[in-house]
């Protein structure tokens, strides 16, 4: 028996493949093979996921905050219990190791009862009035159906945080989910489904990613659209959004900084750094990435990240031996190649990795090259893979410097002991989310985006169910 299932659309309601029949392989990163095909949306599909997103929202934003909560409670539930089936689902498609997979298929769970409860609380106020007899009213609605659109690195993670918002605020939804990684998605939306969703609430479709968010976007119906992805795709859907007049919120790239001054506690940094720079192969869009290390700890720090790197375990991730798992498709490897090779031709020293590892899958050895120019590639293009970008520097201002040089503006880390730094370069660092001696970004009950190229709005916190809230003022005579 297969294990990895054929995946189709679900549109009002009900599974079923594409108007015209057509499908796409599916491909498993470690070895390459197609294990299964998955439907194609064309206009026709997309059309009627439009039509039915529009009726799921007549029933859903008429159904109580309490009822909302309850049906999402159930199918958080529903997605724990089955969360070493999905795990294995993700794993297949999308690589990284079975651990990390269940990881993030658990904390799909706690997004969704996060929102869910924070549903309940989507309070509105009360405005003293100037007039006696007065009411004055600010009620939040739903904004209404809304296009969400999600890449493959983070295939259930990347989904939830916009759906589950989406319904704890009372809206439906057209999730188009990654064609890499379709398994995992359909899990997601079935256990919503299971848990009594109503038909035509969440749709969910694969297809030509420009053909649905074109139609998608300039559709009448569509209110909000939430994408995350590359800033050059990124810039595309929030151009045609502002001629729609689309309420927009885009997560999109990083580069991520990583500041570590003398004074900081070195062991500590690279260990904890190495773990988060090769989760998901690097293919994390808030991964550390620009280290940036002060002179008089430079050379002890290089030493304990390679020391640590090297002990990381590349391998097929239903392997439980493997630290890291495969590229998620073939473009990441030659991505991989073409910044390692332009880095090197720019002088950068080449001290762990750098190379694929021989035979199928789409595996690139965990990579660390140091004393990387500034004009190199790879210290502008975010690498969004297993490669970490070492240099010095000298002062605190060298280290601003650097860190706010690029337009992306997502996640920065830094470790130092002093309170007085800590302080000064969390205030310094032009991002949307800073990391102090330790690992903190990426809760649902925290905000998580950006600023400049890395996009807007916040997919974590209160302010992500904001988003998918429109304020509503009321003002109301008495009739005495
Ligand atoms: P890409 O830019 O073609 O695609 C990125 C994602 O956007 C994919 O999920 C794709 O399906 C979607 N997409 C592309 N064009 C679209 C369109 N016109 N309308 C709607 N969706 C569209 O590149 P890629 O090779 O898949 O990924 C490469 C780069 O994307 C990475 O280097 C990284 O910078 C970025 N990326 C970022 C994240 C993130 O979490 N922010 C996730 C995946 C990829």
């Amino acid at each position: 028996m297969n294990e990895y299932p054929d995946i189709q659309l679900h549109i009002d309601g009900q599974w079923r493949a594409g108007a015209s029949g057509r499908s796409l392989p599916v491909r498993n990163p470690a070895s390459g093979e197609v294990m299964a095909q998955m439907a194609c949306a064309d206009l026709d599909d997309i059309a009627q996921a439009a039509d039915s997103a529009e009726r799921g929202f007549a029933v859903w934003s008429r159904t109580s905050a309490f009822e909302r909560y309850k049906t999402m409670r159930k199918a958080a539930q529903l997605l724990r219990e089955r969360a070493d089936h999905v795990a294995r689902l993700m794993t297949m498609e999308q690589g990284k190791p079975l651990a990390e997979a269940r990881m993030e298929v658990m904390a799909g769970a706690d997004t969704i009862d996060w929102f869910a409860e924070e549903g309940r609380r989507a309070y509105g106020r009360v405005i003293p009035a100037r007039q006696q007899d007065v009411y004055q009213l600010v009620v939040k609605e739903p904004v209404g159906p809304v296009a969400a659109f999600t890449p493959w690195n983070f295939p259930i993670n990347q989904i939830v945080r916009k759906l589950a918002a989406a319904l704890a605020a009372g809206c439906s939804i057209v999730v188009k989910a990654p064609e890499e990684t379709p398994a995992s998605p359909a899990a997601l939306i079935t256990a919503f489904i299971d848990a009594g969703v109503p038909g035509g609430v969440v749709n969910l479709i694969y297809g030509d990613p420009a053909q649905i968010s074109s139609y998608l976007i300039a559709h009448p119906v569509i209110r909000k659209i939430s994408f995350t992805g590359s800033t050059v795709v990124g810039k595309q859907l929030a151009s045609m959004a502002g001629l729609h007049m689309k309420r927009m919120t885009m997560e999109l790239g990083g580069h991520a900084p990583v500041i570590v001054f003398n004074d900081a506690d070195v062991a500590l940094a690279a260990k904890t750094m190495v773990a988060s720079k090769f989760r998901n192969a690097g293919q994390v869009c808030v991964s550390p990435t620009r280290f940036l290390v002060q002179e008089g700890v430079f050379r002890e720090f290089v030493t304990q990240f390679v020391e640590h790197a090297r002990k990381l375990k590349v391998g097929n991730g239903l392997d439980t031996a493997s630290n890291m798992g495969p590229l998620a498709n073939p473009r990441r490897v030659s991505a991989m190649q073409s910044l390692t090779d332009d880095a090197c031709a720019h002088n950068a020293q080449l001290v762990l990795g750098g190379k694929p590892l021989v035979g199928a899958g789409n595996y690139w050895e965990p990579t660390v090259l140091t004393e990387v120019p500034l004009d190199a590639r790879a210290m502008i293009d975010e690498p969004f893979g297993p490669m970490a970008l070492i240099n010095p520097f000298a002062s605190f201002d060298d280290a601003v410097r650097e860190a706010n040089r690029l337009q992306a503006g997502l996640a920065a880390y830094a470790w130092t002991r002093s309170a007085r730094t800590a302080q000064q370069i969390g205030a310094a660092v032009q991002a949307g989310m800073v990391s102090i001696n330790h690992l903190g970004l990426g809760m649902p009950e925290t905000p998580f985006g950006g600023v400049k190229d890395s996009g807007y709005g916040s997919e974590g916190g209160t302010e992500a169910l904001e988003a998918y809230l429109n304020p509503k003022f009321i003002s109301q005579a008495g009739l005495l």
